[in-house]
């Protein structure tokens, strides 16, 4: 295989295609190939089905020979997060619990991708149920980052990120729920994009918090995840909380957005924790935008001192309710020496779920419990709608905020996983965006002084996707760090 074709974007492979220099079928071939090259190291993949890549591929060919081609996927691989079903593929949510569960059915997203034409190339290793922040909760194996072995991907869609970044798909898509798409793509040097609640149907994934959850795309640059993201937007009566909006053209709207834009920089975002290192990155980001002729404001999230101990109250508590249908009875890992159905219940969850899962059920359920629910759900709940309104009001001056996201860069594997409050700690700069509903993305932004990725996290206007990835666009265009790969 050409060396240079696992790091080609999107649109870069695209543009191949459509002149006929490469076909589906080569380059599905080829990043097979290049997943079995690297894999073994980075361990991103749980599983890929190779016959039925180069099936598509060969339809997505035919197609093109017929001169039909269904549009800017059509023949192009993309990995999809094992939370995301597709009807007849494992969806393990790398949990025992759903080892050998198969997908009955696919999940809107999923069903965009198909009528796009896209290939799907494998299901991707995540923290189990999307619970974590460095896929070490992963039942199965820990991801790590293809910068540097011994560091995490970051989580909890360590595999979507890890597999973009290693060059085993231009695209992926994960879920996040608290920065999962963001913190990993930083991690990992490569475009994260987390959209408004509501863009993308979340039906067919699988819920871990629900009023949080949403899925999103990875790539290599601004303009492929704008392009996976226009093909998996949109309402679906399926999901009720799929907003009845219309997309917007949001290739177009990077090349007619331009600069000077109202950039605020929240103070919270740049106190105690931050990596002086990384501070300096965001900060030479920040100082760029105003060379453009961007007024930069500063701008305050009073409430953000609240949102990890509020996120971690909601996100357990939608949680213990979402797990409780892993009963043992249906589809799920079932105990093998229960006594009655009780003990089924008790021995099926308990062999089940990982440690972690096991933790935010006992955390979610005792936050709902009666006595506790006035004291703990209902005032998180009251103090979500202040941390929303802190971005609201932000927004009456500025059109984005720029901030670093995450407070440092990858850690090491084994660093963080016996201490959760440590962990719980590393999301403080991506779980508000979850809270207040409102889009984010993340971007590289350079390497530290060890050559490790640091993002930049630009958040948007609720439905603000657009703007937010022509800002992004803009800083990408004018610098090369999107085009700095992994030597692995
Ligand atoms: N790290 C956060 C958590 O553990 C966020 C996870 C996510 O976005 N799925 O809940």
């Amino acid at each position: 295989m050409a060396v240079d074709l696992h790091f080609k974007t999107l649109s870069e492979l695209q543009a191949l295609l459509s002149a006929g220099e490469l076909s589906s079928v080569e380059l599905t071939q080829a990043l097979v190939d290049r997943k079995e090259a690297v894999d073994d190291k980075v361990q991103a993949f749980n599983s890929l089905d190779k016959e039925q890549a180069i099936a598509q591929a060969e339809a997505a060919d035919q197609r093109r020979a017929a001169g039909s081609v269904l549009g800017p996927l059509d023949g192009i691989p993309i990995g999809l997060k094992d939370v995301i079903s597709v009807k007849g593929q494992p969806l393990t949510c790398s949990s025992k619990m759903l080892e050998n569960f198969v997908s009955p059915y696919d999940a809107t997203a999923t069903t965009h991708l198909k009528v796009a034409g896209a290939v799907l190339s494998g299901r991707l290793n995540m923290d189990e149920f999307a619970m974590g922040s460095s896929t070490e909760n992963s039942a199965f194996k820990t991801t790590v980052n293809p910068w540097d072995l011994e560091r995490v991907a970051g989580g909890s869609s360590g595999g979507s990120a890890a597999a973009v970044s290693a060059g085993a798909v231009p695209v992926s898509l994960g879920s996040d729920t608290g920065g999962s798409i963001r913190q990993p793509a930083s991690f990992c040097g490569v475009v994260g994009f987390k959209p408004t609640y509501g863009r993308v149907s979340r039906f067919g994934l699988v819920a871990y918090a629900s009023s949080l959850d949403q899925i999103g795309p990875f790539g290599r640059s601004v303009k492929d995840v704008a392009t996976v993201l226009q093909t998996i937007a949109g309402h679906d009566p399926k999901d009720s909380t799929s907003i009845e909006q219309d997309v917007p053209d949001y290739a177009g709207a990077i090349e007619s957005n331009k600069s000077p834009w109202k950039l605020g920089i929240p103070k919270e975002y740049f106190g105690e924790g931050l990596d002086p290192e990384v501070k300096a990155s965001i900060q030479s980001a920040i100082d760029w935008y105003a060379d453009q002729g961007c007024e930069i404001h500063e701008v305050t999230l009073p409430h953000m001192d609240l949102a990890v101990a509020v996120y971690y109250i909601i996100a357990t508590a939608e949680a213990s309710s979402n797990l409780a249908r892993y009963d043992g009875v249906r589809y799920t890992h079932r105990s093998k020496d229960a006594e009655n159905a009780i003990d089924l219940y008790f021995k099926s969850r308990a062999e089940g779920f990982g440690e972690e899962v096991k933790r935010r059920i006992i955390l979610g359920t005792y936050v709902l419990s009666s006595g506790y629910y006035d004291a703990y759900y209902l005032r998180a709940q009251k103090v979500r709608t202040l941390i929303r309104l802190d971005f609201m009001k932000a927004y009456e001056t500025v059109d984005a905020l720029l901030t670093p996201t995450s407070p440092f860069v990858s850690f090491k594997a084994g660093e963080k996983n016996e201490d959760p409050l440590a962990m719980y700690l590393s999301d403080i700069y991506t779980i508000s965006a979850n809270l207040a509903g409102i889009p984010g993305i993340s971007i590289p932004c350079g390497l530290n002084s060890e050559g490790l990725p640091v993002g930049l996290q630009i958040q948007g206007k609720p439905f603000g996707e657009a703007d937010l990835l022509a800002i992004a666009n803009a800083y990408e265009e004018a610098h090369d760090y999107s085009s700095q790969h992994p030597s692995l």
